[in-house]
């Protein structure tokens, strides 16, 4: 079996690629939404044709969209298109990959969404981690992990049925970040892929 890559932004991976936005939709699988980046003032025509592409049976999952403290954006825009996407994905019963930067607090407003929540490239602390776990988050781990030793200590005690593993846009082996997690979790590497495939099908099967 495969290794699970949950957010990669090359499609010659197995998992869910992420397609850029005005993409031709690929063969393989694949999640479509608006980067709080690319908000403009069309934004809602923009979102009209996500809705289209999501409709696709190999579309798996909504985003990367999100909340972006870092950015120009506006906040309150930022949370509206977010919440844009939640209805969205609850009405065609999509899980939702997030981007989230700055805004975990603003975030866990959003945990009510009747969908699979999952928060991809997480590197920030292990409080902020529990309180997405408490709330019924998933976690997406991805390069960072590597050699984030506090990041590392936080996998340690967060459960291996609420995380994922990622490439995202970084270049390097999933291999070795699964190899990192296996040593980490104690468990063999067959286990651990076995668990973030099983994870998937209950965020895409959920309910
Ligand atoms: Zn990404």
């Amino acid at each position: 079996m495969d290794f699970l890559d949950f957010h990669h932004h090359k499609q010659n991976k197995t998992g869910i690629y992420n397609l850029d936005f005005n993409e031709k939709i690929p063969s393989g699988n694949f999640s479509a939404g608006l980067h709080p980046k690319d908000i403009t003032e069309n934004w809602k025509s923009d979102f009209e044709k996500i809705k289209g592409i999501s409709l696709s049976k190999n579309c798996l999952a909504l985003g990367e969209c999100g909340l972006d403290g870092l950015i120009d954006i506006d906040e309150k825009l930022q949370n509206e298109v977010f919440q844009n996407h939640i209805t969205w994905a609850e009405e065609i019963r999509k899980p939702i990959i997030i981007h989230c930067v700055r805004r975990f607090s603003q975030i866990l407003h959003f945990k009510k969404a009747k969908v699979p929540l999952i928060i991809h490239g997480f590197n920030k602390k292990e409080n902020t981690a529990k309180e997405l776990l408490d709330a019924g988050f998933y976690l997406s781990f991805g390069k960072a992990t590597l050699d984030n030793l506090s990041l590392q200590k936080l996998i340690e005690d967060f459960p291996v049925r609420k995380m994922f593993l990622e490439t995202d846009d970084a270049d390097f082996d999933i291999a070795e970040l699964y190899e990192k997690v296996s040593e980490i979790k104690c468990i063999s590497l067959e286990e651990l892929k076995n668990q973030m495939w099983e994870n998937l099908q209950k965020v895409i099967n959920y309910g």
